[in-house]
């Protein structure tokens, strides 16, 4: 079996529906793929603090200088000035008018919240849960669109590609150029190809490489992986950035949105003290890298495993009605935010570099567009300003969207290939399991938040070894999702460590010892 389409998407997360939406619309066929078992998936759906909209008296200037200080000057000037002229606009017309989610008003006017590292407060928000009010906006109008067939519960393998999968050996001499992907049925674990004139990789971030991650399970660095065998272009891999507060003590890290210290809520130590003002001017409200740090410096010095985020001086109904989903997790661990300082700990969170893509979203290789986290706008630079990612999904989403409806006959060939083959050995859950904790602990402890250069040493020799191991458990087994997630995210993590390795410099959320 077989499809063929002329748009692939991989993902449905913003980045991936809004690049549905915005090719069907244009009266494209489009096939979204999406590995869970429902539509709203993917990071999206946890997004707590918000997107960034327009403050008051705030401009593109202003904005625009916000991000590439974040950066700490690894921004791509072209790819922020993009950002900030169509991102703002896309907010009004796709997700307030066309979608109408439900953002926060306060006297008649949209909610406008503070986070990190911005000049103003330009951030609008659904509660503390506005990725699931985006989604849920959102999803329903693709799940319906008669120019998009939706493919849940199936995962994509590999890209492909004319030099790997063609059986004509001259092709190997045209240019290298993607033509769709291998996908697997999770339920029945049947591999198929989609041959697609276009596809568009819109499968997030990287975060469960890391022991410590605010990022879903879906979140293994798959579109990475997946991209560098095909041949394109990774660029800035080592900027992960951290999460200042997750909660400690939960199996899985909650989130413990940049607004509620935006808000008002201060760090203190295990001694009640509160130390930002050793690390930093702007205290709480430094960018992210800079708070990371600090409390991974604080836990040290105080031989503590977390420090302590504390509201309890902001008025108890507020921060109920600010905060209700924080607040409602909190207390399924018997802990009142009004009453009790959080206990909480950095984590993995956001990866800044991914698939270098163009304005337009290309990426080096012709046909295949990356879109959201997995791909590297330039954007970011070596550190994510608070709430840029959804504007960037959105924004990035819907130009790739409209780039890959300008279908041309250069995307028209789809070569032979060789027949599909799968490995014959059962799984061993013992051995995913472990290999998953070896890549979990080494990410977090050679390659986290503080590296060293005998660290990241270490990391590549064990990622040369286990990526081997790994490559031939993958040839001989019978395929399933937890093999195909694992060899990505060995691969991804390797990825990781070795651009780490090469940048000497301190930048961002890259910091050596
Ligand atoms: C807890 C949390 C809070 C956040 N809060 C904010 C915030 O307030 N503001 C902000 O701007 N950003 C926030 N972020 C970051 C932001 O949510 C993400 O960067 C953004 O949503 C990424 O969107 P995406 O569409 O690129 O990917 P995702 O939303 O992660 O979607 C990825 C999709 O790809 C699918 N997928 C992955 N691999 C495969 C495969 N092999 N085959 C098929 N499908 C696959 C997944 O199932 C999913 O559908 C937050 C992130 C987290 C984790």
């Amino acid at each position: 079996m077989f499809k063929q389409t002329e748009v692939l998407i991989i993902g449905s997360g913003l980045a991936g529906l809004i690049a549905a939406i915005t090719a069907a619309d244009n009266g494209r066929n489009v096939i979204l793929i999406n590995k869970t078992d429902t539509l709203t998936s993917g990071s999206t759906y946890w997004a707590q603090g918000g997107i960034i909209f327009r403050g008051n008296e705030d401009d593109k200037n202003k904005l625009m200088e916000d991000i590439l200080v974040a950066g700490d000057g690894a921004c791509w000037q072209p790819a922020v000035e993009q950002l900030v002229d169509l991102g703002p606009d896309l907010v009004k017309d796709i997700l307030i008018d066309k979608f109408n989610v439900k953002f926060d008003q306060s006297q008649g006017h949209l909610d406008l919240t503070e986070e990190g590292a911005h000049s103003v407060r330009r951030i609008i928000h659904s509660k503390d849960h506005t990725g699931k009010a985006i989604s849920e906006a959102v999803a329903p109008y693709a799940q319906k669109h008669k120019n998009i067939t939706i493919l849940n519960n199936h995962t994509a393998i590999d890209l492909l590609t004319i030099s790997h999968h063609s059986t004509n050996p001259l092709d190997l001499y045209d240019k290298p150029a993607c033509f769709g992907a291998y996908i697997m049925n999770n339920s029945t674990s049947e591999v198929f190809p989609i041959f697609a004139n276009n596809t568009i990789l819109a499968t997030g971030g990287l975060g469960q490489i890391y022991i410590n991650t605010t990022n879903p399970s879906e979140s293994t660095g798959d579109g990475y992986a997946m991209a560098y065998r095909a041949g394109a272009r990774l660029l800035n891999m080592h900027y992960i950035q951290f999460h200042p507060t997750t909660v400690y003590g939960a199996n899985e890290r909650f989130l413990i949105s940049e607004s509620v210290r935006g808000e008002g809520g201060i760090l203190v130590n295990k001694y009640k003290q509160r130390f930002m003002s050793k690390y930093h001017s702007s205290m709480e409200l430094a960018p992210r890298d800079i708070v990371a740090r600090s409390i991974y410096n604080e836990m040290l010095e105080t031989g503590s495993p977390n420090v302590y985020l504390d509201v309890r001086h902001l008025d108890k109904d507020w921060i109920v009605n600010r905060f209700p989903s924080i607040n409602k997790y909190l207390h399924s661990f018997d802990i009142d935010m009004t009453h009790e300082k959080i206990p909480v700990v950095p984590a993995a969170h956001y990866s800044c570099g991914g698939v270098g893509v163009s304005l337009r979203g290309r990426t080096s290789l012709q046909r295949l567009y990356a879109v959201g986290e997995v791909a590297c706008t330039g954007v970011h630079g070596a550190n994510r300003l608070a709430s840029t990612s959804l504007l960037e999904a959105l924004t990035w989403g819907w130009v790739a969207g409209n780039t890959v409806s300008e279908i041309t006959k250069e995307d028209e060939y789809f070569p032979k290939i060789f027949d599909w083959e799968d490995g014959t050995e059962e799984m061993d859950n013992a051995l995913i399991a472990q290999d998953w904790l070896n890549i979990k602990n080494t990410m977090w402890n050679y390659v986290g938040l503080v590296r060293t250069k005998a660290r990241m040493h270490r990391a590549q020799t064990i990622f040369r070894h286990l990526s081997s191991e790994v490559e031939d458990f993958y040839r001989k087994a019978k395929m399933s999702k937890e093999i195909i997630q694992l060899r990505n995210g060995v691969t991804t993590a390797y990825a990781v460590t070795n651009f780490a390795i090469e940048d000497r410099t301190n930048r961002g959320s890259h910091f050596i010892k």
